[in-house]
């Protein structure tokens, strides 16, 4: 009966790459009461081509609610305490679906597919000068493959059902926030039909104020879409992360509104904490992704980051802006070991292989399978793996692999001090790698900084489900900086002595110049 007690809950679904996750949590403690999770398909169709099927995402969605319920339930925990859903989301990946059968009309893109590379070269010409550039000042991001828009232009160009559908007026497009929602409140019998600040990233101009942002939207949306030719009338309503879009419409959670959106790595940065000008995140997933807060202004990258909204907390709240570094493979290259080289059997695994060694041995492995993403922006960068002798092994290997995340890393945090001006002197990292020790020590080790991991991981899922109880009409989640519990944390200190890791990160970056040197 102590259970009854409890409170408000929230349930957050967290959509990643590798995997859908539900999680519930309590509004007033943040703790974390049940979850289930089911991994997603990837399909590689083509060289360089990455989908998953949009139903399949959906269904996972499903399938982890009805299971977390079920064990909620075994736990004695009534689930009409669940008064609110967020949902989080991996982002930039596509899908277009038909709004009068409610079916996708083709897989959806993955945002680390390269088939946009032509249409990229193709745009590009539409600019004055080919200058990547040109474009970031409109919307702070550069012209990439790595961009929905571009996914949707291809789309547009080159599935037959979607230009078909696009001309009856039955196409909806969306990234997976706007897949889920839509679906999850009624798909083809009145499905809301939104998307986030957060999410909508090239769509719109990131780097204006809030108030010059309503003011300007329709605006802008003509600029960008003149320039993509996007049909208007196909796109999700930009509302802002947290307010209520819709209820549930099915499911042992009917009833109850989704009331938070967020992009993956915004709603890591929430779930940190990170409210304050200067906080920074890295989060290690498929990619790894580093955000630092910059506040209610945008600031303009000189060291090759992103420009991206960070959240907007309510209606009336403002928009807070970030500087994003992305790297494209961080798990992935795990994933890679295990799945095409088979030396792993599960993704854990690695840690053990990495750690019998504790060195590569002189071996760098360059993991750029999409090409390059920050600070290089390197589509036709390719991957490779360098210095090995005969005395090379899997284990060597294993251990280059989780050096090239922080290599990486490493990378992102030199331009953030960079732009920012005051180095960062410590990293809070989350994410599904961060549960490899080895990583972060390494992580800590070629930083030259502490590593700080929250002992309750899940961040992702947090950031979400706090912005859907704090919405207005739920109200059941303080974000009052006085009202959030302080988070317990394990801490990495570094362990090798500064020059040690310079020579590393030397190594390493003559080991990229060669991955771009690749395909010329
Ligand atoms: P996403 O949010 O992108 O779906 P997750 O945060 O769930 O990703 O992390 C999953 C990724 O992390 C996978 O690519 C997997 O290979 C990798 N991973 C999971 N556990 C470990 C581990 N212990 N060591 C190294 N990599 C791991």
């Amino acid at each position: 009966s102590d259970r009854m007690m409890l409170g408000p809950l929230v349930g957050s679904i967290d959509q990643g790459t590798s995997s859908t996750r539900f999680l519930v949590f309590n509004a007033k403690t943040s703790e974390l009461l049940s979850h289930h999770q089911v991994e997603i398909m990837q399909k590689f169709p083509k060289e360089g081509w990455v989908e998953q099927d949009p139903k399949e995402i959906l269904s996972s969605v499903h399938e982890c609610v009805e299971k977390t319920c079920e064990k909620l339930q075994q736990l004695n925990i009534d689930i009409t305490n669940i008064k609110a859903i967020g949902v989080s989301n991996q982002r930039e990946t596509t899908v277009v679906w038909d709004k009068t059968t409610g079916e996708p009309l083709y897989n959806a893109i993955v945002w680390l597919d390269l088939r946009t590379q032509a249409t990229v070269e193709r745009l590009l010409k539409k600019i004055p000068g080919k200058n990547k550039s040109f474009f970031k000042f409109r919307t702070g991001l550069p012209l990439s493959t790595y961009f929905s828009a571009v996914k949707l232009r291809w789309l547009l160009d080159n599935v037959e059902e979607i230009k078909q559908a696009v001309g009856d007026g039955r196409a909806m497009f969306g990234t997976i926030d706007s897949w889920l929602i839509w679906s999850l409140t009624g798909g083809k019998n009145g499905g809301v039909h939104c998307t986030d600040v957060t999410n909508a990233t090239q769509f719109f101009n990131n780097t204006l104020s809030d108030l010059a942002l309503t003011t300007y939207i329709y605006k802008l949306f003509c600029i960008v879409f003149r320039f993509f030719d996007i049909p208007m009338e196909i796109l999700p309503k930009v509302r802002s992360s947290s307010e209520i879009y819709g209820l549930m419409k099915s499911g042992a959670l009917t009833g109850v509104p989704i009331s938070g959106c967020l992009g993956d790595q915004s709603a890591a940065l929430v779930g940190q904490m990170c409210f304050q000008d200067g906080q920074a995140k890295n989060t290690y997933g498929t990619g790894c992704f580093l955000l630092c807060n910059t506040g209610q202004k945008s600031v303009f990258s000189e060291h090759g980051l992103l420009t991206t909204i960070a959240y907007k907390l309510g209606r009336d709240k403002p928009v807070c802006y970030a500087l994003e570094g992305s790297v494209a493979i961080a798990g992935a290259v795990v994933r890679w070991l295990r799945d095409n080289l088979g030396i792993l059997k599960t993704s854990q695994e690695v840690e053990k292989l990495a750690a019998e060694v504790g060195t590569s041995y002189g071996c760098y492995f360059v993991p750029a399978f999409s090409g390059l993403y920050a600070p290089y922006w390197e589509p036709s960068a390719r991957g490779i793996i360098c210095g090995l002798t005969q005395f090379t092994n899997k284990n060597h290997i294993a251990f280059a692999a989780l050096e090239a995340v922080c290599f990486q890393t490493r990378e992102l945090l030199d331009a953030i001090n960079k732009d920012c001006g005051v180095p960062l002197n410590q990293l809070q990292v989350d994410g599904g790698m961060t549960n490899n020790k080895v990583l972060m020590q390494l992580q800590s080790d070629i930083l030259c900084i502490p590593v700080v991991k929250p002992s309750m991981p899940e961040t992702t899922a947090l950031g979400a489900a706090m912005a859907a109880g704090a919405a207005e009409g739920v109200g059941i989640w303080s974000l009052n900086p006085g009202d959030l519990t302080a988070v317990t944390c394990e801490r990495f200190e570094p362990q090798i002595n500064p020059e040690e890791s310079e020579f590393r990160f030397a190594r390493w970056k003559k080991a990229v110049m060669k991955s771009m040197d690749w395909v010329t």
